[in-house]
């Protein structure tokens, strides 16, 4: 029986992520999905809206749950039961960094691995800020985000906006 988590900010979740997602959760038994709390990056959506939007759009995988979590990946990890840490690879850029993350995370918890998905083509440019971004400035974001979310983004925006 294999668990994994897949940590995140997803703030919010696009379809590069789903597409993580789905694919992971065809080869692990279990996969938790961890909404990082504490976060640099200042969120544009609340943990608990995060949350549930990831909820939303993951109800119809069976294996999948989410939670929030704060500090360390491979104590989450380990607080559920888990032995890998799902991540993503867009690109080169991204290579260095997750390397480095997976490569720390081993040298603290052996017990835990790293297993990274490279992303599907069609999402290889997509990313939360960029999403925000082009939503921002009213373009179309159907194709990089799910309805549920494309609503919730516009209603932000339209917040920011108004302020
Ligand atoms: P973080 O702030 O931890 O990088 P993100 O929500 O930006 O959180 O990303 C979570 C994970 O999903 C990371 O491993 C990231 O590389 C991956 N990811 C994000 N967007 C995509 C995408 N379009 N395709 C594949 N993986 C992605």
């Amino acid at each position: 029986m294999v668990k994994a988590v897949y940590p995140g900010s997803f703030d919010p979740v696009t379809y590069g992520h789903l597409d993580i997602i789905k694919r992971a959760a065809n080869v692990v038994d279990e996969l938790v999905i961890g909404v990082l709390v504490n976060n640099d990056k200042k969120p544009m959506f609340t943990m608990e809206e995060r949350k549930t939007l990831l909820e939303k759009v993951t109800a119809d995988i069976p294996n999948v749950q989410v939670k929030a979590f704060d500090g360390l990946t491979v104590e989450f990890a380990r607080s559920n039961g888990a032995s890998v840490i799902i991540r993503g690879l867009r690109a080169v850029t991204d290579f260095e960094n997750e390397m480095q993350i997976a490569q720390t995370n081993h040298s603290i918890a052996p017990d835990v691995d790293t297993m990274f998905f490279t992303t599907s083509l069609e999402y290889a440019f997509l990313s939360s800020t960029i999403v925000k971004e082009v939503a921002f400035y009213g373009s179309d974001i159907s194709r990089f985000v799910p309805p549920e979310v494309s609503g919730e983004l516009l209603k932000k925006i339209e917040k920011l906006g108004n302020k």
